[in-house]
């Protein structure tokens, strides 16, 4: 097993646009989680601790914990073995108003190396209309704090939103990068059914991708998967995990482990989640995806090509037993949305743009 992810599911408030597993909750209800999250890693995790080789806190917003359960749970995971040395990589997301000095010195004690701080704007109205409770100031001290802390992280920010200019989103990226960020991603608002926001600006997503892309570009912010830019060395190593199909134990509710190739989760949200724990986690209990030879293959497309390296063809012979139908790629390479690199086939030029189409009409 490579990887831990731990959920969060507790936020100060709900943001207008959110489809995340996150509720308000008292403190009182936080430190109950922490025991029963803590109790749910001590039933499961029995390949041990040690064999885990990047880890993540992720929410929701481990930032809202108190200093008092944030050092609860980390403490909690290191006692269960979880070593800070034997790690590659410990993310933490952070919201820009929940940043303290007494926060990052506990991360720091126990090992968590980097941040990923959810700025989404840098515009006060927009943060506003998007029910965030942070301003483009919290968000640039809370960068200086945690880059100066950690050295290493990301800067989440969105883009198409309701009422937002493309300059005023290339702003964004600029000054992020101008202050030496070394990661950013950023995300194009997809907004579910049923959510109270104005509508959102048609058409200008090619246009506020590409922007940005060449932007990041030039301040050597590579992009290594759709949505994720970063500096030579600072990529996430957790997260590529997932991206190459690696193992991973998720813990709390709504979080997917995917272990031995069948990814797995406990139906429904915290209710639930909390029987399960306190029934001692039955296996009984996991709904079990266990997709077909098909539903693999397209799974292994689908998210090589999310990448910078794309798909090795020989890595999905070796997989499938059966060659890569290049055929039906062709009419995409010609249109250059797809290059073939001798054993690769990987995105291209607009085609970045297009994942979901090229997927959709051709492959596999
Ligand atoms: S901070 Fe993130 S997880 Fe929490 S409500 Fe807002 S969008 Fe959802």
């Amino acid at each position: 097993m490579q990887s831990l992810y731990v959920h969060i599911p507790f936020c100060a408030s709900i943001c207008g646009y959110c489809d995340f597993c996150a509720m308000p909750a008292p403190e009182r209800l936080h430190s109950e989680y922490v025991d029963l999250v803590l109790r749910e890693l001590e039933l499961r995790a029995k390949e041990g601790f040690a064999n885990f080789e990047t880890a993540y806190l992720g929410g929701g917003s481990p930032s809202v914990l108190s200093a008092e359960n944030l050092r609860k749970l980390l403490a909690g995971l290191q006692k269960q073995g979880l070593r800070k040395n034997a790690l590659k990589e410990f993310s933490m997301e952070w919201n820009p108003e929940q940043v303290s000095e007494e926060k990052i010195d506990i991360a720091l004690e126990f090992g968590i190396n980097r941040f990923s701080l959810g700025i989404q704007s840098l515009n006060d109205n927009l943060l506003k209309m998007l029910g965030r409770k942070h301003t483009a100031k919290n968000a640039l001290e809370a960068f200086e704090k945690l880059n100066s802390a950690f050295g290493t992280g990301n800067c989440d920010l969105m883009f198409c939103l309701p009422n937002q200019s493309t300059e005023n989103f290339l702003s964004d990226v600029r000054t992020l990068a101008s202050l030496g960020a070394k990661h950013i991603s950023f995300y194009g608002l997809t907004l579910e059914k049923g959510k109270k926001l104005p509508p959102q600006p048609e058409d200008l997503y090619p246009e506020m991708y590409l922007k940005a892309v060449q932007i990041l570009s030039e301040a050597k912010l590579d992009r290594y998967e759709v949505s994720n830019f970063a500096l030579a060395g600072h990529e996430s190593k957790h997260n590529m995990v997932y991206w190459k199909r690696g193992s991973y134990l998720g813990a709390g509710p709504s979080a997917h482990s995917y272990l031995r190739g069948i990814r797995s989760y406990v139906e429904g949200k915290y209710v639930p989640w909390k029987k399960w724990v306190m029934g001692g986690c039955p296996q009984s209990g996991l709904t079990e995806d266990i997709p077909s030879i098909e539903g693999k293959e397209m799974e292994a497309v689908w998210l090589s090509l999310r990448t910078r390296e794309g798909l090795s063809l020989k890595d999905y012979e070796r997989e499938f037993g059966k060659e890569f139908e290049l055929k039906k790629a062709k009419p995409f390479i010609e249109k250059k949305w797809l290059e073939l690199n001798k054993d690769h086939i990987r995105l291209n030029g607009e085609g970045w743009l297009w994942l979901d189409k090229i997927f959709l009409y051709s492959l596999p």
